[in-house]
């Protein structure tokens, strides 16, 4: 398998550390808002790769972060990145809500739309204001080696010790010089020197520390965590283009001086996505939440598939007509599923033994290269044209949905579908329990719905009526 690293800026065999495990880092969200679809679809790419590694056979362990503190909103108004205000701050007082408050209400609506997006559940979801112990261990280390430097109960990190800031983005430190802010506080020796830990009277979340009171800088949480949770060297980075600079480039000073050599082996990351040709933002009118899209009653596995089905390191267009044809791709293979599904018997003669071995390679071959998903997409598609020409028998009909659903490992796509016999047999129970509601029979709608959840179906009252999604069980001891 090949993937392009952003650190050596070209494709390159990928090798695990260990021969059967892999170990992903997976830059997560920052809890003081709506999920948009950017967002997501960065996610969606890191459960891509790790859903193919699982495929291939590894054992992946995937952290993701959850900042509950410490980044900063950027304002091109502001002279530097550090007087930017917490966006979990900022949000805490605009809806009037503790910083607690805020982090947890979006937190919750993180794991509930990767549930709903059926993202593959991380191994653990660190949260920064949890490993706040760790990231002044961290500072400490840094500190004894002259890495950082304190100033008014700051630390900053001291460029000038680490050579290699720049390397990931791709920048000299002349250039980065040249482009920095002028800082105002007039603290720090060099402008690029950034804060590890930032004393702020007015900040709503104060830890102390050897340093007096203060809080940690978000660049700092995933050296800590990653370092926790994966060790020294770790197979694989994800995040959104945006995180390279200067996100994961202060990430790698830090981790680096900390252990004196290569942490991360492979630098995964996602392009930005357009939506209309245009930067998406609430100004433009063109800024798109994942519940907005599902508001629109398209369904997740819809969105799910317009947001992963182009390259990940391709710029994405998000449009309705691509939202459209999205769902149109996504009912041909439902219909698909289905009509295999339907076909029972185990007698008959299988024909297509040749095209599903030659799917499969082309499948793998297109993953295998830096997970080129149009290219495994293009191949299954294939397969049902094929497919749809033969009359097929229950035997091959077994055989054929084996490899479908294995396909669908990677896709999680189809994993979301219920069978359709189950559909109506809910859609009736659903009905029941309306008439029972309007019969004021309070009960017994109760009872029809623990029935449905005993199902794994839950039910959902909206103003539109009652909708009813897939529990996936594997996530309840996160919501
Ligand atoms: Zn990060």
């Amino acid at each position: 398998m090949y993937l392009h690293n952003t650190y050596t800026k070209q494709k390159e065999e990928f090798k695990p550390i260990e021969t059967n495990k892999v170990r992903v880092y997976s830059c997560g969200p920052t809890v003081y808002s709506h999920p948009h679809i950017g967002n997501f679809r960065s996610f969606i790419a890191a459960d891509i790769l790790c859903r193919y590694l699982r495929y291939k056979g590894y054992q992946v362990i995937q952290v993701m972060n959850i900042t509950d503190v410490g980044h900063l909103t950027t304002d091109d108004n502001l002279t530097s990145d550090e007087e930017g205000i917490d966006k979990i701050q900022l949000a805490a007082e605009a809806e009037k809500k503790s910083p607690l408050e805020i982090a947890r209400f979006y937190t919750d609506k993180f794991f509930h739309l990767a549930k709903t997006l059926n993202l593959h559940p991380a191994s653990h979801y660190p949260r920064a204001t949890e490993h706040i112990l760790e990231m002044i261990e961290l500072i400490k280390k840094l500190l004894e080696r002259g890495y950082c430097y304190e100033r008014e109960g700051n630390i900053y990190y001291r460029i000038s010790k680490f050579p290699n800031y720049g390397h990931l983005s791709g920048n000299t430190l002349e250039n980065l010089i040249a482009g920095a802010r002028v800082d105002i506080r007039g603290e720090k020796e060099n402008p690029l020197d950034f804060a590890l830990w930032k004393h702020d009277p007015k900040h709503l979340m104060q830890w102390d520390s050897p340093w007096g009171k203060g809080f940690p800088g978000w660049h700092l949480e995933c050296s800590a965590m990653s370092l926790k949770y994966l060790g020294r060297t770790f197979d694989i980075h994800t995040g959104g283009e945006d995180n390279i600079f200067p996100h994961h480039e202060c990430e790698i000073a830090q981790s680096e001086a900390y252990t004196g050599q290569p942490v991360v082996r492979y630098w995964f990351h996602t392009k930005h996505l357009l939506v209309d040709n245009q930067k998406m933002s609430k100004s433009s009118g063109n800024f798109y939440t994942v519940e907005d899209i599902l508001n629109k009653g398209y369904h997740p596995m819809v969105l799910r598939y317009a947001l992963m089905s182009s390259h990940y390191r391709q710029q994405m267009n998000f449009t309705i007509e691509g939202l459209n044809s999205a769902r149109g791709a996504v009912e041909r293979l439902i219909n698909f599923k289905r009509m295999i599904e339907k076909k029972s018997g185990a007698s008959g003669a299988i024909n297509s033994e040749t095209l599903i071995t030659d799917t499969k390679k082309a499948f793998e071959d297109a993953l295998d290269d830096d997970l080129n998903i149009s290219g495994a997409l293009g191949t299954i598609f294939n397969m049902i044209n094929e497919i749809n020409k033969l009359q097929i028998s229950g035997t091959e009909a077994l055989f054929i949905k084996e490899e479908f659903y294995n396909f669908d490992k990677v896709l999680g796509i189809l994993e979301m579908d219920t069978p359709e016999t189950l559909d109506k047999e809910i859609e009736r129970l659903i009905k029941e329990r309306e008439q029972a509601r309007e019969n004021k029979d309070y009960k017994q709608a109760d009872q029809i719905r623990e029935t449905l959840k005993k199902k794994g179906i839950i039910l959902e009252d909206t103003s539109q009526g009652t909708k009813w999604r897939k529990e996936l069980s594997r996530w309840d001891r996160l919501l």
